[in-house]
């Protein structure tokens, strides 16, 4: 079976880590048989340059066709002033919409050799590994009626809806558990269920889906409650599973929490698992062409990619494995290594990639 993946290096930093990480899904065809077969497409800035618009119909079209998508980044100065519906982050906007990505999966891993990289105490975040799991295509930033009117006495008034229904809560629900399940069993939902009757709701869903799932252990937390505990003692949770916007917030706070941008996949994935795996971070412009990105948060999107959308469970662990290796041998890239330096060896995106991908050829034959 040929797995078709569509690759779309963006802009900035992106088409230099998409050159070198497109080379670990060779390694895979190579070494393990993994039958793949990349097309390449625009998004973003460089689809505005060729196209004029920062989704072509055709790079859309091709995304569908797609059995996942691996894209770099999007953005940066040159295009900033256009209007915000021709900007090249409305790329990403389209493509989830698109090909309605409901789910959005953000692994937060510190892996024990970058600990000191984190803003807490290491003992809170050494070894920390959670997947926050945010519903993004509905909640309060679809919900209608927005906008901004004038009430009765002619004051301005800013509005939106905060809404989900049902089945939009069931089916992440029960994402979450299946999540929780392949994981340490313990789902964590997040909700303001004391303040808002949407997430009274979602509570009483996932809580029903729960019934299913009676190996998984749930718990519910405020969302304000949630920001504490996640800086307080981050390790206590698994899975969580939030609505839109409760989960862009928590994300972010997560990703710090690991200390560095370059080092954080995700992926957003449909109801049958096609999905579409990118780094957390931009396309950082002020690094550009310079060869210092990190490659590594999209070698673990790609880690990501074999795990959940093409169930190859031994790849995506080694593939990770091989990243923790490299670690220990302690090849960092300026944005991961102490500022003054010592003990590590700075490598460049190249370097960084090509001992990954030894340490991976090496794991695949073991
Ligand atoms: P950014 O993530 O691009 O950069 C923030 C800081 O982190 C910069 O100092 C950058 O050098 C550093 N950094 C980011 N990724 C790195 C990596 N892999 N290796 C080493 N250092 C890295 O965020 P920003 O500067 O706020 O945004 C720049 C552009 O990226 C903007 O146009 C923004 O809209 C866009 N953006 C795109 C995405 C996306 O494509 N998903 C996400 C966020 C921002």
């Amino acid at each position: 079976m040929t797995r078709r993946i569509l690759i779309l290096p963006g802009d900035g930093i992106g088409p230099e880590i998409m050159q070198h990480a497109i080379r670990v899904l060779e390694v895979a065809r190579d070494r393990q048989g993994f039958d793949v077969e990349l097309e390449h497409a625009l998004v973003g800035g460089a689809a505005i340059d060729a196209h004029g618009t920062p989704l072509p119909e055709s790079t859309l079209e091709l995304a569908k066709a797609a059995d996942a998508i691996l894209l770099g980044a999007v953005g940066g100065p040159k295009w900033d002033a256009l209007p915000t519906a021709n900007r090249p982050e409305r790329g990403l906007l389209g493509l989830r919409s698109g090909l309605e990505l409901f789910a959005n999966l953000r692994p937060a891993i510190l892996f024990p050799q970058l600990a000191s990289a984190s803003s807490l105490k290491p003992e809170l975040v050494a070894g920390l590994d959670i997947l926050i799991l945010r519903e993004l295509t509905g909640g309060i930033y679809f919900g209608e009626p927005r906008g901004i009117d004038r009430d009765a006495a002619g004051h301005r008034r800013g509005f939106n809806t905060y809404v989900y229904t049902e089945p939009e809560i069931r089916r992440i629900a029960r994402l979450g558990f299946e999540l929780a399940g392949a994981r340490n069993k313990r789902l964590c939902s997040v909700d303001k269920a004391n303040v808002l009757e949407v997430t009274a709701l979602w509570r009483e869903i996932v809580e029903d889906e729960g019934r299913q799932f009676p190996d998984i252990e749930l718990s519910h937390m405020y969302v304000d409650n949630a920001g504490m505990q996640l800086v307080r003692a981050p390790k206590q949770f698994d899975v969580i599973v939030t609505g839109n916007m409760f989960g862009d917030i928590l994300s972010d706070v997560a990703a710090m929490l690991t200390g560095s941008l370059g080092m954080l996949p995700s992926a957003a994935l449909d109801a049958n698992s096609k999905g579409m795996y990118e780094p957390v971070h931009g396309s950082a412009p002020d690094i550009a062409g310079q060869n210092l990105a990190n490659p590594l948060a999209t070698l673990m999107s790609i880690a990501m990619m074999f795990r959940y959308t093409f169930g190859e469970a031994k790849l995506a662990d080694d593939l990770e494995a091989a990243v923790s290796d490299v670690l220990d041998s302690g090849l960092r890239t300026r944005d991961i290594a102490p500022a003054d330096g010592a003990g590590v060896q700075l490598v460049g995106t190249d370097g960084m990639t090509d001992a990954v991908i030894a340490a991976f050829s090496r794991r695949l034959s073991a």
